[in-house]
This record gives structure tokens, C-alpha cells and sequence, in this order.
């Protein structure tokens, strides 16, 4: 058998990018995936029949990570089908560029909502649902650790944030054999980040191999953490960078 069979995962923000292909490597493994989205409803509904159509099992839901009464409805939807969710991965993210002189206090309050608060309400909405065993991973960022460039100081605070939020709810959910960590990604060719131009560049410069990762590097990681062989590994951060911040 797979190794997440009888197993469910909710993943945040899956309709794109990393979420996506977090969502198609969860469900080829077995598990019943239910992963949300905020705009691109036709992305997400293709996904979700792509998957059904290769045998596996996936449903898509609406939910503004930044509306906790909302994500933790969808949480709870998830739980719907097996009684349990085994797996939460929180990946929805945002990254609002801006100098200081120019940076709002309105985009500061999203990028904490949807990046730190949201990672806070879906756990929140999640452990109760947990057996022992259970899984959570978020989608951090190698900026928690290197932040090279300006016009980032916010998007750099969100995603170190969850360096601090692990460490403590590893000492709150280890007694229940819940194991919680950050995945760090560094460059991956995303909307958020595409691979080529003079932005690109200049990252490919301060890396040990110069070149974006994939969604499904990120996803490696994702499975290998929410695997039963990774029952050891709490309160961390695991860095999938290229060598960013090396
Ligand atoms: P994309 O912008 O390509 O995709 C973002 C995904 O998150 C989409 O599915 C989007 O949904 C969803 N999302 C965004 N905001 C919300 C919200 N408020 N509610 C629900 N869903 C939301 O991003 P990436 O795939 O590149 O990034 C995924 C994660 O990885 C983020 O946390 C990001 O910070 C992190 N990361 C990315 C890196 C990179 O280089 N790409 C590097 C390091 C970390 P919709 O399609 O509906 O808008």
C-alpha cells in the first residue's frame, strides 16, 4: 500500500505553484487531499479532477486564509469524510513588496494574516482532529534566515515568525505525538517567483546551484516530513534552498 493511504491532508493556498504540487504528491501517495484556494477557482477544480481522473482523491474549497472563520470551516470539511485529519500543511503565502518609506500599514496586516495568522487558525482548527501521528507543515522561507535584498523587511518577519511558532507548539504537541515543522524553500519557479529575468539572476548569484527548484523538490520534503519515517523530526526548520542561505 501507499504510504498515506487512510490518511487525510489539507493543504492551504493548493491551486498553484508549491500547494499544487504538494497536493498532486500527497495524492499519488494515497491520501485523501482537501486543499483550498482564494481566486483561481478553475486552476484548483482542474487540479482536483486531474487527480480523480489518475485514481486518486482530492476536493477543492474556497477559503481567504486571512478569514479564520473560514479556513477553519474548511478545516473542518476535511475531517468530514474520515472523522480525522492526519496531515495539515500550510502553504497559502503572500509576498507584498515594498520599501519602508512606502510600505503600508494595510499590506503589513495582510502578510501577517495570511502568512503567520492563518498558519495559527488552521493548527488551531486542526489539532483537535488529530490523532497521534498526526502531521502539520508549513511552508516557511530560507528569508526567515537570509534576507539579501531590501524592500522585503515584512515578508522576511512573516516567515521567520514561523521559525518561533514551531519551536514552541513542538513543546505543545509532542506529548500527543503530533510533530510540527517548517519546510524553507528557497527560489522555486512559481507565479510568485518566475525563473527567468534579471531578478532571477541576481538570486542565481548568491546560491550554491544557481537555478530555481521545482514545486515537486518542495513537495519531496513535504512527504518525506509528513511520513511516519520522519517521526522524529519536531520544532524544526528544514532549508531547500540551493544553498540561499548557506
Ligand atoms: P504562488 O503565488 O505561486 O501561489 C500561491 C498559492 O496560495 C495559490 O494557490 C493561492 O491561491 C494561494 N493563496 C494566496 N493567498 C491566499 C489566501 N488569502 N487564501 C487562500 N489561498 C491563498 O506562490 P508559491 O507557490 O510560490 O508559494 C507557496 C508558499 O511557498 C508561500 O507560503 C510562499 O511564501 C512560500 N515560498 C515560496 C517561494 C518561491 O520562491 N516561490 C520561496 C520560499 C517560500 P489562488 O490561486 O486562489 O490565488
Amino acid at each position: 500500500t501507499l504510504p498515506f493511504t487512510g490518511k487525510t491532508a489539507f493543504v492551504t493556498g493548493g491551486s498553484r505553484g508549491i500547494g499544487a504540487a504538494i497536493v498532486r504528491r500527497l495524492a499519488r501517495q494515497g491520501a485523501h487531499v482537501v486543499f483550498t484556494y482564494q481566486n483561481s477557482g478553475s486552476d484548483a477544480e482542474a487540479l482536483a479532477a486531474s487527480v480523480r481522473a489518475a485514481g486518486g482523491q482530492a476536493h477543492a474549497v474556497k477559503a481567504d486564509a486571512a478569514d479564520a472563520q473560514a479556513l477553519s470551516a474548511a478545516v473542518a470539511e476535511a475531517a468530514r469524510v474520515t472523522g480525522k485529519l492526519d496531515i495539515l500543511v500550510n502553504n497559502a503565502g503572500i509576498f507584498l513588496p515594498g520599501a519602508i518609506d512606502d510600505f503600508s500599514l494595510a499590506d503589513f496586516d495582510k502578510t501577517l494574516a495570511v502568512n503567520v495568522r492563518a498558519v495559527f487558525v488552521a493548527i488551531k482548527a486542526a489539532v483537535p482532529l488529530m490523532p497521534s501521528g498526526g502531521r502539520i507543515i508549513n511552508i516557511g522561507s530560507t528569508n526567515a534566515h537570509r534576507m539579501p535584498f531590501a524592500g522585503a523587511a515584512a515578508y522576511a518577519m512573516s516567515k521567520s515568525a514561523l521559525s518561533g511558532l514551531v519551536q514552541g507548539l513542538s513543546r505543545d504537541l509532542g506529548p500527543r505525538g503530533i510533530t510540527i515543522n517548517n519546510v524553507e524553500p528557497g527560489p522555486v519557479a512559481t507565479d510568485m517567483n518566475p525563473p527567468t529575468g534579471d531578478f532571477a539572476d541576481l538570486m542565481h548569484g548568491l546560491m550554491a546551484l544557481p537555478r530555481h527548484g521545482t514545486g515537486e523538490e518542495i513537495a519531496g520534503m513535504v512527504a518525506y516530513l509528513a511520513s511516519e519515517e520522519a517521526a522524529f523530526v519536531t520544532g524544526a526548520g528544514l532549508k531547500i534552498d540551493g544553498g540561499f542561505a548557506a
